[in-house]
């Protein structure tokens, strides 16, 4: 029989990549809020899988599904790894948070970055936890372009393109990204 999970955020973009994702192993994912009421979590942790941690057990303490939950964040080199995991309290609006980081890095050559995701899964009945990273690595844009993703996407060029990943095909994200790359090895444990 699938097993259910719940996918413990309120970010719907996220759940469509993981739900995609998710298509070739036996695990039915639903996005968490057409369940329950959000489930509130304090993001205080020093690390993603800390909080991805703390945020599956949350949503499976209050529902007990099993449970799905993300923690991710934007790095960049020069700036000695931020905005990091306060990538999304660099400021309050996504645009805002973009010019913030594109003047943070005006007079910066290196514009290395990279993608980090932390995947948690919590299986409350079986006590059954995993936990799992994934990166891409690319560079920051001198301006947004592209419509696609959400977050950081319109500035952030992965490894191998000439566009960010918000200017490019769905598909490329989905091959390539951070998340993507943390759910197969997650699933690779699991299944
Ligand atoms: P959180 O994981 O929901 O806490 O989000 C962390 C921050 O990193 C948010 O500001 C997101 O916009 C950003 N972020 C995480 N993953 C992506 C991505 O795939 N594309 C663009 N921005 C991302």
């Amino acid at each position: 029989m699938e097993a259910k999970a719940l996918f413990a955020s309120g970010n719907r973009h996220k759940f469509h990549e993981m739900h995609e994702l998710l298509r070739s192993v036996p695990l039915s994912l639903v996005f968490g809020p057409d369940v329950t009421d959000p489930v509130d979590v304090d993001e205080d942790g020093t690390t993603y899988a800390q909080n991805a941690l703390k945020k599956a057990r949350a949503w499976s303490e209050t529902t007990g599904y099993p449970s799905l939950a993300d923690d991710s964040g934007l790095e960049v080199l020069a700036l000695d790894w931020a905005p990091g995991i306060r990538s999304a309290r660099l400021a309050p609006t996504v645009e805002e948070r973009i010019s913030r980081l594109l003047q943070q890095l005006q007079n910066h050559e290196d514009r290395t970055a990279r993608f980090v995701a932390a995947l948690a899964y919590v299986e409350p009945k079986a006590g059954r936890v995993a936990l799992s990273l994934g990166y891409v690595w690319g560079e920051i844009s001198f301006s947004p372009e592209g419509s696609g993703g959400f977050g950081y996407d319109p500035v952030f060029i992965p490894r191998g393109f000439d566009k960010p990943f918000a200017a490019l095909d769905g598909t490329v994200k989905g091959e390539y990204s951070h998340r993507v790359r943390a759910c197969r090895s997650l699933a690779d444990m699991l299944f």
